[in-house]
């Protein structure tokens, strides 16, 4: 028996970073960079302007109101040359326009009677205002995004910019989903007397891809030798293996003797935690093996805690593990000592401060509790009862909404 905190080091001290491939930016979301880049020219190149304006010198407007001659006009995408301001002078000019030569300030319109041939500057003038400076945003050959920076939006717009439409990121790593059990029908079937659906299945792919991994989905092993050695051979040829059940120590529990026979070598079986005590972790060569408890809340909760670090560990995420924030407990808890347990809670926000009560039946086989929780509490071990008014520790799970 490991404890929590050791099963998460001993898993992220074992899993390795999967290899690179160049893709395209569009596909390139979620993805985690495998490399820094480096900005290959000034952002922005030149000065430009930042309102719909002129351009004018200081010199010339040095009190209000004042008038200047309009002697030309710059639109976005208009190049400077050839512009010149003579004293008294100034250029209308649109924003993103280049700054011509000679110009320190642009006046918005609204600061202006909006003239053509001449216009009157109608508020005070400041050197360099309304100029977007060149390299003001990243000067050319500084490192803008760093390796095992997740891809979003923001990232891909920078990247774009700078016309880089190849990026360099980590593989997606492929994850071997096994259910095990004679239970287990699969989804499309109505289950008969005795029989479940093998929800399980679904949910770790859903995790999974959440997880920015590709699922493979390998089936049901029945509870028998062959079966079993038939479908985990077939799991392991996967970046990464997950089972779920059959890792108990019940009669027909048999996934980590088969694993053990193809050739995994076990790390840890049964860790110090509520929900997810039998959880055990094998390597078969460079393959993480995960093998889950059987309860569709132990399995989720499992694969929150140590497979879903692992798998960002693997696409060289920088960070693998939630932010912790602090909650105020509107109700009181109490917890077995020895072992982390783990708490499904429902948030709210008052007067700046978060507080959190249970989200019901905090049972394994209890899925819609698991539904309805905002926020998951890892207790530790050594504390045995919290009263109303304590903090704890939580990180978000599921859906945040109506929570302002
Ligand atoms: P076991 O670890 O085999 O003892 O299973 C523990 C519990 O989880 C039992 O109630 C199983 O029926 C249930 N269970 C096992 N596998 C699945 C699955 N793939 N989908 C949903 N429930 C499951
Ligand atoms: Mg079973």
């Amino acid at each position: 028996m490991v404890s929590f905190e050791e099963a998460r080091s001993i898993i992220l001290d074992n899993v390795q970073t999967v290899g690179t491939e160049q893709i395209h930016l569009l596909e390139a979301t979620g993805r985690v960079l495998a490399g820094d880049v480096a900005a290959p020219w000034d952002m922005p190149l030149w000065d430009n302007s930042a309102m719909d304006g002129y351009a004018v010198r200081t010199v010339d407007c040095p009190a209000i109101p004042c008038r200047l001659r309009v002697s030309g006009f710059l639109p976005a995408g208009a190049k400077a040359d050839g512009i010149t301001v003579e004293p008294g002078c100034a250029v209308r000019i649109m924003t993103g326009a280049p700054i011509p030569d000679g110009c320190d300030a642009v006046i918005p319109v609204e600061e202006t009677d909006d003239g053509q041939q001449e216009v009157t500057v109608l508020e005070p003038v400041k050197q360099g205002q309304h100029i977007r400076f060149r390299a003001e945003d990243v000067a050319s050959g500084v490192v803008f995004v760093r390796r095992g920076t997740l891809i979003r939006p923001p990232e891909v717009n920078m990247l774009a910019g700078f016309g880089l439409a190849l990026v360099p990121v980590h593989r997606q790593p492929v994850v071997a989903i096994l259910s095990t059990g004679d239970e287990l029908v699969e989804l499309g079937r109505t289950p008969g007397p005795g029989e479940i659906i093998n929800s399980n299945t679904l949910s770790l792919a859903a995790a999974v891809r959440e997880a920015g991994c590709i699922p493979r989905i390998i089936g049901i092993a029945r509870d028998n030798r062959e079966s079993h050695l038939e479908k985990l051979r077939e799991g392991l040829k996967a970046d990464v293996l997950i089972t779920s059940a059959g890792v108990s120590a019940g009669d027909c529990d048999l996934v980590r003797d088969i694993l053990e026979e193809l050739g995994a070598k076990q790390v840890f079986w049964k860790v110090a935690v509520k929900p997810g005590g039998p959880t055990a972790f094998a390597m078969y060569g460079c393959v993480p093996v995960f093998s889950l408890p059987g309860n569709p809340v132990s399995t989720m909760i499992t694969f929150e805690e140590f497979v879903r670090p692992a798998l960002l560990r693997m696409q060289g995420h920088q960070r693998v593990l939630r932010p912790l924030f602090k909650v105020v407990l509107r109700e009181a808890l109490k917890k077995k000592p020895g072992k982390v347990q783990i708490v499904r809670l429902r948030l709210e926000k008052e007067g700046g401060r978060w507080y959190a009560t249970s989200a019901g039946n905090q049972q394994t086989a209890i899925l819609k509790t698991m539904v309805d929780a905002q926020a998951i509490a890892v207790l530790p071990a050594g504390s045995t009862h919290f009263r109303a008014g304590d903090e704890v520790d939580v990180h978000f799970y599921g859906n945040h909404i109506e929570m302002e």
